[in-house]
């Protein structure tokens, strides 16, 4: 893996603030796991700088895309509950939304991973539901009716039919993708018109991240950039989209898992998760406000 120098995916200016965290990647730790939704953190990530004119987090140097490819297209997938559980999480922000979409005909879901939310949109009632995946881990896992309606590779404008989505969902891919002002201008070409673009992400000024600093499991060799407010809100308002909301997205998932997320020793950790399981707590489920943000607008044009 070769790293390159990169200048910010958002504004394209080349001045910093700060520098967030230092680079820690050590390639022998990688496993087929290291580029898999909802992992245990591993703690690895590249060096994040802070973009003084937009205040995105980015990498720099980031690693060459050939080799980003070629992880995700290998990576494996362990995850089919938290994936359920994160649809059902996803499904009551789209929920929310409903009343401002032009209809629930056709949607699409941008990192669908196993499909998990393309079966919670069917219950919405949205007609025609597809997703967009490169990971082959998770779509092995994935139905059948998910399989056939799942684009199987990165996420490509021309795969997909412009101007005829009623919402395009975008959660926790965001930070994952290599030219992320270039997939939002696309998502605004698909949407019809009044068609709404919802982002779920981290936040990287979030009192979470700022009290865990290098502990945070936001920082994250899969993370090529991360995101605040003012820099979610810029990635929508650059590509034109109107009627902006940003705020803050809570989580909600058995105690297990957060467990699993939790910056602890790994001894610790699974110390943690038999005394859940003991005490039967493991799979109680709490909702927390962990330093996640969404974001949406509407493509009126
Ligand atoms: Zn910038």
């Amino acid at each position: 893996m070769k790293l390159e120098p990169r200048t910010c995916p958002l504004c394209g200016s080349s001045r910093i603030t700060s520098v967030l965290i230092d680079e820690d990647i050590r390639m022998a730790a990688l496993t087929g796991l290291s580029f898999a939704s909802r992992k245990v953190p591993e703690g690895m990530h590249y060096q994040m700088v802070v973009c003084e004119s937009c205040d995105i987090a980015y990498a720099n140097p980031a690693p060459d895309i050939q080799w980003l490819h070629d992880q995700y297209v290998k990576a494996d997938f362990d995850a089919v509950a938290e994936s359920r559980d994160a649809a059902q999480n996803h499904g009551r922000l789209i929920w929310s939304m409903l009343s401002k979409l032009p209809d629930i005909e056709r949607v699409l879901d941008i990192g669908a991973g196993d499909g998990a939310l393309l079966d919670v949109l069917r219950g919405m009632g949205f007609s025609q539901v597809e997703g967009v995946e490169p990971s082959e881990g998770p779509l092995r896992a994935a139905s059948d009716e998910n399989q056939a309606a799942i684009h199987q590779g990165f996420f490509s404008e021309i795969d997909l039919a412009v101007g005829k989505y009623s919402l395009v969902t975008c959660f926790q891919t965001v930070e994952h993708v290599e030219d992320v002002k270039a997939l939002t201008r696309s998502v605004f070409r698909l949407l019809k018109p009044g068609g709404l673009f919802l982002i779920v992400c981290h936040n990287f000024r979030a009192l979470t991240a700022r009290l865990l600093k290098q502990r945070s499991p936001i920082f994250d060799i899969e993370h090529l950039q991360i995101f605040s407010s003012a820099s979610l809100r810029y990635l929508l308002d650059d590509a034109g989209y109107e009627d902006i909301t940003i705020a803050p997205f809570s989580n909600r998932y058995p105690l297990d898992y957060w467990f699993k997320l939790a910056p602890m020793p790994t001894k610790l950790k699974d110390l943690g998760q038999r005394l859940l399981c003991v005490t039967k707590l493991s799979q109680l489920y709490v909702s927390l406000r962990a330093g996640n943000l969404y974001g949406c607008g509407i493509a009126r044009s």
